[in-house]
């Protein structure tokens, strides 16, 4: 039987890190940072993760603000939102929960917020500096990944890796991430062929496909570690990967849960990532202190 890699876990020493250095910071009297989080609509799911970020924010101690615009605002009344925070003092993270209903542009929205507040490191700057290997803020899911995979006490140096998906959220950046990190990274997709003869290559197998059960038991290397991105939701409102667990859970050596895998690190990440900012904000930040997950 595979090693669980337990997601929540992890996730949990991540945010009592944190959650220790909020709480120095507010022992020094200073103002705690402020993650602003803007959900347009009432998308169930949307609301769900939103729920799960505010939580973790309140969790560490850090301050939120949830901002709940209508299904029908307009682009320009989210765009004038986003730059009222962007000249807040106070706030030091933005996110906007995405999918936006059709009539708003996703790539002008993301465009619109300071890259200094990009905590979920989706504006074109920051994904810029990921690529040319300069400091930015590091995706959420792609950066929880990495730590996963980290969190094993396995090397990533030297491995093979195989990424399924190549979305600019999770495949694009934690290929990137991998390959930073000294691993020989491949990234298959949907135009693959003989997907299973790519993936049984892989000593670290990510999957961010978005297709319940896409990866077998039989796809895999024996031994190797599994990490499971998708959340897909069966007829009987049940969450699951887009791994079959049943058939992998022999054959990995390391595997990651859905739920209870990626999903936590992402949000964890994200408070991680808003600590960042403000440290930047107000060039406290200590040397070395968050060097850890930058390109190298
Ligand atoms: P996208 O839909 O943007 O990308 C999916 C990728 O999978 C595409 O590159 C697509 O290829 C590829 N793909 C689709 N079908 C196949 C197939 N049969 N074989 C090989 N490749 C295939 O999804 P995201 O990257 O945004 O998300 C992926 C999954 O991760 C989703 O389930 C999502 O819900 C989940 N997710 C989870 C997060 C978390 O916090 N745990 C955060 C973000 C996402 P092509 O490019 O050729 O179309």
């Amino acid at each position: 039987m595979s090693n669980i890699i337990d997601g929540k876990a992890v996730s949990l020493e991540i945010k009592e890190k944190l959650k220790e250095r909020i709480s120095a910071i507010r022992s020094e009297g200073r103002r705690v940072p402020c993650l602003a989080v803007i959900i347009v609509g009432d998308n169930p799911a949307s609301r769900s993760y939103v729920r799960g970020k505010i939580k973790a924010a309140e969790f560490t101690g850090m301050d939120s603000r949830l901002i709940e615009l209508p299904e029908d605002v307009s682009e320009r009344e989210l765009m004038d939102t986003i730059e009222a925070l962007n000249g807040d003092a106070g706030t030091d993270g933005i996110l906007v929960q995405l999918p936006l209903p059709r009539h708003i542009s996703e790539d002008r929205v993301l465009d619109a917020i300071s890259p200094a507040k990009d905590v979920d490191g989706f504006h074109p700057v920051n994904v810029a500096n990921l690529w040319l290997g300069r400091p930015c803020f590091i995706p959420c899911t792609p950066q929880g990944i990495i730590r996963l995979i980290e969190s094993t006490g396995e090397p990533i140096e030297g491995k093979r890796v195989v990424v399924v998906g190549r979305s600019n959220i999770v495949g694009k950046p934690v290929a990137k991430l991998l390959l930073d990190r000294n691993a020989t990274v491949t990234i298959a997709h949907s135009r693959t062929p003989d997907l299973a003869a790519v993936t049984r290559e892989a000593d670290i197998l990510v999957a961010a496909v978005g297709r319940a059960g896409t990866i077998t038991g039989d796809m895999i290397k024996p031994g190797a570690i599994v990490i499971d991105v998708g959340i897909n939701r069966t007829s009987d409102g049940h969450l699951t990967g887009d791994v079959d667990f049943a058939s992998a859970a022999g054959v990995a050596g390391w595997i990651t849960p859905v739920p209870g895998g990626v999903g936590p690190m992402t949000i964890a990440c994200l408070i991680y990532n808003t600590l960042h900012a403000f440290e930047e904000h107000y060039g406290a930040k200590r040397p070395g202190e968050f060097e850890g997950y930058a390109p190298q």
